[in-house]
């Protein structure tokens, strides 16, 4: 009689090593694509430590068969190693294969937090670009001291492109590209945060609309440069949903270290 891993234990072997060969001196991947597009290539065993059944390899009599077939007593491996390790059990002891086994998991934990630290920077990178969006006229001047309607309004635009695309055109006309805009966030608060952002400059654009359809200002001077709210709440709705917005800006800066951006933009007094 055998002492087999269930499907759940091959699993969790596999699982706590990252799919990778427990040899250290192999590390290799078991785990990839295959021919077709969703077929996957498994090349990892479940080897037994003691061996499962009378007259295998290490195989230890004192053990139950309940222990025989748990976790405890299973190493992830490359089907060669599996091989390997059974061709010679003087030298690839049962020490010797718990040593890899705990040596492997460890390696996959340090591999996880490498991978998150990587993302982590990734993020910092992405939000300092959008950082560097906001930090305009349209974002950091009261609504009085805006010039033309029509630039405000393509500021807020060119922003929220920006946002979702990681593209960002300047006011000169160049063109900054930044990875792959928000969704690409990984940190889920910063990019619920940015979501939430994006809907507010969507209803700026759109109140700013309504605004002109009713003629909540108007326009004078040479080329339409100057303009006059006439709707005084709407003007300060406005400021503050700036401000708003520029706070939650703000809020991951600080998580991140950097400098946030302030409504309005602090002016130098002579
Ligand atoms: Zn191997």
């Amino acid at each position: 009689m055998r002492d087999d891993f269930s499907q759940r234990t091959k699993d969790l072997l596999a699982n706590r090593v990252g799919w990778k060969c427990s040899n250290p001196n192999c590390r290799k991947a078991t785990r990839g694509a295959g021919i077709g597009k969703e077929n996957i290539i498994n090349i990892g065993v479940a080897s037994h430590i003691t061996a499962a059944s009378k007259g295998g390899p290490r195989y230890d009599e004192n053990i139950t068969s309940q222990e025989r077939a748990s976790a405890e007593n299973g190493i992830w491996l490359c089907q060669s190693c599996s091989k390997l390790i059974d061709s010679d059990v003087n030298r690839y002891t049962i020490a010797k294969l718990k040593k890899w086994k705990e040596i492997s998991e460890q390696m996959a934990v340090l591999d996880l937090e490498e991978a998150t630290a990587e993302e982590q920077h990734e993020d910092k990178e992405l939000i300092k670009f959008f950082v560097q969006c906001f930090d305009r006229p349209a974002f950091q001047d009261r609504i009085y001291q805006e010039g033309r309607m029509e630039d405000f309004d393509k500021a807020i635009e060119d922003t929220i492109i920006a946002l979702n695309t990681g593209v960002l055109r300047t006011r000169d006309g160049s063109i900054l590209k930044k990875a792959d805009g928000k969704s690409s966030v990984v940190n889920i608060e910063w990019r619920e945060k940015l979501n939430t952002i994006c809907d507010m400059l969507v209803a700026l654009r759109k109140r700013l609309k309504i605004a002109k359809d009713t003629g909540a200002y108007s326009l004078y001077g040479e080329d339409d440069v100057m303009y006059c709210f006439y709707d005084r709440d709407l003007a300060i709705w406005f400021d503050s949903t700036r401000e708003e917005i520029l706070k939650i800006l703000s809020s991951i800066c600080e998580e991140i270290g950097i400098h946030g951006l302030g409504f309005p933009r602090k002016r130098y007094e002579w």
